[in-house]
């Protein structure tokens, strides 16, 4: 069975939530519809003409993108336009556009973290921190008849995790009292009598993502009628999300040694460098896409190469002069993207029992020319 347009992309947005993305940012769904059976899809890094003849070559009927085809509010859809044409020709062939962008970079085991991996970054924590989970704690009082099955319930669901600790909790037993009210149907004494029980105190904590999940979870496998628990917010932060990966690398390298790995890994034909290729690299900075923002968060977080594209020549002085190398293997290396996503995209749909194939684009889209 083919996998709807909709169940795709759930299966996309599971693993790159679009939360994650930049304000502002052009993602999502840009062109065509999710309504339909989705064939294959084609995943590439921009949607060039030569990678839409791809998908019509390969009956392909959905594109997952990194870059945008729509930028800004278009002022006229003319198809005498190159960009006009392309939008003809994908809508004429019925296929849609997706696009998974800043939320593909941040996401955990997306973008940054290929490319930190393909570096030998070592733990990689976010460059710039854009945001981190907002934790929740939870109490709920249970009869201690169902209170195993109740905490069961709750860690099943996500809640309980502290760092690299999962089934975290607390339980502490006490009495609890209640007087059930008229025309109810308690599930221990009965309506206007006072009421004693021996209950447990459940605590622990949940990311607040899951609190939709972990509540019900919790009310379907408790035996009250009445639920009594609380949910409040926690001054501590759980994980957090950002563009950019940092952190030490497995062995130290010469300048020059990473620029190797690098090329190899991105599979580019030259990269451009700033800083002496004899000079000992232990901490290496990651950006994909146009990274000359960011020399001062690597500065600041002690990085020694920051790697990144379209570094422009005032940047690459300024880089120079705060002791900061910079490898520029260009923008068009987040075509590692192509693979990456393919696979898990193809991975997850064939778990979900779909026919649905995911196909990673073969053009190459580097403009340049190197020479
Ligand atoms: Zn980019």
């Amino acid at each position: 069975m083919l996998a709807k347009g909709q169940t795709v992309i759930q299966l996309m947005e599971k693993f790159a939530p679009k939360s994650l993305a930049v304000e502002n940012d052009k993602i999502g769904l840009q062109l065509g519809t999710l309504n339909k059976e989705i064939t294959k899809v084609l995943v590439a890094l921009d949607v060039t003409p030569e990678v839409v003849d791809e998908a019509i070559a390969l009956g392909a009927n959905l594109i997952v993108a990194h870059h945008a085809i729509i930028f800004r509010p278009l002022a006229n859809l003319r198809t005498d336009t190159p960009m006009g044409a392309l939008y003809e020709k994908l809508i004429k062939h019925d296929i849609a556009v997706y696009i998974s962008h800043t939320n593909l970079d941040v996401a955990e085991g997306g973008m940054n973290d290929w490319m930190a991996d393909l570096v030998g970054i070592q733990q990689p924590k976010p460059l710039e921190e854009l945001q981190s989970e907002r934790l929740l704690k939870l109490v709920v009082y249970v009869p201690k008849s169902h209170h195993q099955n109740v905490l069961d319930a709750i860690l099943a669901s996500g809640a309980g995790v502290i760092g690299d600790y999962s089934h975290c909790s607390f339980n502490t037993e006490g009495l609890g009292t209640f007087l059930p009210g008229e025309g109810t149907q308690p599930h221990i004494g009965s309506p206007g009598k006072l009421e004693r029980a021996e209950e447990v105190r459940i605590e622990t904590v949940l990311p607040e993502s899951l609190k939709g999940k972990v509540v019900q979870a919790m009310i379907k496998a408790h035996p009250y009628e009445e639920v009594a628990y609380d949910l409040y917010a926690l001054e501590q932060k759980g994980k957090s999300y950002g563009l950019g990966r940092v952190g030490k690398l497995a062995q130290p390298k010469t300048l020059a040694e990473l620029t190797q790995i690098v090329k190899k890994g991105f599979d580019v034909p030259a990269a451009r460098v700033v800083g002496d290729g004899d000079r000992l690299i232990k901490k290496a900075a990651v950006l994909g896409g146009s990274g000359s923002r960011y020399i001062h968060h690597a500065l600041r977080q002690g990085a020694d190469v920051l790697i990144t594209g379209d570094v422009d020549y005032h940047t690459a002085h300024d880089a120079l002069m705060a002791g900061l190398a910079i490898i520029d293997p260009g923008h068009n290396s987040e075509k590692i993207m192509k693979r990456e996503v393919a696979k898990l995209l193809g991975q997850m749909l064939a778990d979900s029992g779909s026919e649905t194939t995911v196909h990673a684009s073969e053009p190459n889209t580097e403009p340049f020319r190197f020479v």
